[in-house]
């Protein structure tokens, strides 16, 4: 063999080898959302080192994504602390000072409401009717949202005498705002039974982040901050681009494959991906997961909800207003859908409101089909269409400027996300679903192999950060008991 056949050899050899490596640790963990993060930092503050964080894409947050856009920092996905008592995002955040409350911000004399002839609709009616629709929404307990509340609510609005207009704009409005809370397609979708199972923590829940953003959180876990704690060293246990392809856990032994050829071997693996992505990869498992999980994986509802935020040269609404709805009629959404030239997909839009640091921009949320379509359009497509909505709405109130930057989100398509965020179906409802379903470990003997977090798997906090945080703290936390790990009362 000549020197340069031998040469390559060996460095076939080597590159071979590395691409088959296998690494061994005691857990993997899949995914560095903030459960999978959660649980990374619960192992560490309990001296557990033995483990690796396996992230797809090249970043830490999952749907927590804040981005530097417009000189302020702005969140593409969660933006809220939604409550106070026992939720695990508020007490890491509240004795720092990071939180300011949003609810004045947007308080019902700020928000003002218009139809696609520019006619102004008097808010405070108009949010009357809204608290209106939401109760009677709330107390659905069987059958569908759909099912429950067009009724009451129709029968509500003629006892009222409320304009039939006025009545058939809220109604559409009120469906896309629940649409949007639960990243459902249609009221139709939302299972009522199951759904009663969320627990809304109690006080405010509109916290915003006072500047930088949700990605905080991973400071506040990684306990960066306050300042002069002792930082957990979760950064160097995280692998960026290791997309999970198999889980084999054949005999109680875990073995991790990755799409770029690398394997990992473990006692234990804690899955965290988004509901989205378990669907899309259900069958990654082997052996196949329980027909329960897999039931539950199938039937749980995760779809889109979105934000398109849009940067003008200078603010062009009054300075006591913070957000704007459109209230369309039955026969106005149909003319707008007929009429309009980029934008017919607007026409779910819940509204708009400035954004706290910067008052030149305007951010708009989407959910279910008009969300999916905003996800394919070009930037420049849906600033036209975005803006072809304003024109409609408010074009005869106020000069309105050409925007000079815009940003989308993409959770419904992006690979890793697959969806916004979870919710109980009427067929996971049919089926008698629980979370539990979802959540429960795949033993072998008493040891758990297989273990579930993420925010689809909480029994009454799903579709939040504090649902997905407490979940990886709680399989962090189970898996710590197993190995008979004393752990701190964090
Ligand atoms: C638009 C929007 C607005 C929201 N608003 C709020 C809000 O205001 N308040 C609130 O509390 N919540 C909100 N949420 C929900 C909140 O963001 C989520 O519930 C939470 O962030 C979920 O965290 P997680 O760790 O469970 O999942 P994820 O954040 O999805 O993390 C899972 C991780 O796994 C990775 N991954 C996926 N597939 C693979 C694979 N095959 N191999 C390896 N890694 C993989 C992903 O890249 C990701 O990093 C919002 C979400 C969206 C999309």
């Amino acid at each position: 063999m000549s020197q340069t056949s031998a040469l390559f050899c060996v460095a076939l050899t080597v590159f071979v080898s590395m691409a088959t490596a296998v690494e061994r640790h005691k857990v993997v963990i899949v995914g560095a959302g903030v459960s999978g993060y959660a649980a990374a930092t619960t192992l560490l503050a309990n001296n557990f080192t033995d483990f690796v964080v396996l992230e797809a894409s090249d970043r830490i947050g999952g749907r927590i994504h804040t981005v530097d856009f417009g000189g302020v920092w702005i969140d593409e996905g969660a933006e809220f602390v939604h409550g106070e008592r026992d939720n695990a995002v508020f007490e890491l955040a509240s004795p720092h000072n990071l939180l300011t409350s949003y609810s004045s911000y947007i308080s019902n004399d700020k928000h003002m409401f218009f139809d696609s002839n520019g006619r102004e609709y008097n808010s405070t009616v108009i949010l009357e009717l809204m608290d209106k629709a939401k109760e009677i929404m709330f107390n659905a307990t069987y059958g569908s949202f759909a099912d429950y509340f067009y009724p009451r609510f129709q029968e509500y609005l003629t006892a009222n005498n409320i304009d039939p207009e006025v009545g058939e704009a809220v109604t559409h409005l009120a469906a896309v705002w629940e649409m949007s809370y639960s990243a459902a397609d249609s009221l139709e979708q939302i299972g009522a039974r199951g759904e009663t199972e969320y627990v809304e923590n109690e006080g405010d829940l509109r916290w915003k982040w006072k500047s930088r953003g949700y990605k905080t959180i991973f400071d506040l876990l990684a306990r960066r901050i306050p300042e002069g704690s002792q930082e957990l060293p979760v950064t160097e246990r995280i692998q960026f681009g290791k997309e999970v392809t198999r889980v084999d856990h054949e005999g109680g032994e875990v073995t991790v494959q990755c799409g770029d050829g690398s394997s990992y071997k473990a006692d234990h693996v804690i899955v965290t991906v988004s509901l989205g992505v378990l669907k899309a990869r259900v069958g990654m498992f082997n052996p196949p997961l329980p027909k329960d999980k897999a039931q539950a994986i199938q039937t749980l509802g995760i779809g889109c909800v979105g934000k398109v935020i849009l940067l003008f040269p200078h603010r062009w609404w009054p300075t006591d207003i913070n957000a704007f709805s459109p209230l369309l009629s039955k026969k106005q959404l149909e003319d707008f859908k007929k009429n309009s030239t980029h934008g017919y997909w607007t026409y779910n839009c819940t509204g708009m409101r400035p954004v706290i640091n910067n008052d030149r921009m305007l951010l708009a949320w989407y959910a279910g089909e008009s969300c999916r379509v905003m996800e394919k359009l070009t930037e420049a497509e849906v600033a036209e269409a975005q803006m072809e909505l304003l024109n409609t709405l408010l074009g005869k109130r106020f000069q309105i400027p050409q925007p000079e930057g815009i940003l989308k989100s993409n959770w419904g398509s992006n690979p890793y996300t697959l969806g916004s965020y979870s919710f109980h179906t009427t067929e996971s409802d049919r089926l008698n679903v629980t979370r539990h379903d979802l959540s429960y470990p795949i033993l072998h003997g008493d040891k758990p192999v297989v273990m579930f977090a993420g925010e689809a798997s909480h029994p009454h906090y799903y579709s939040t950060v504090h649902g997905g945080l407490s979940a990886g703290v709680r399989e962090a936390k189970n898996l710590l008991k197993y190995l008979g790990v004393q752990t701190e009362n964090a």
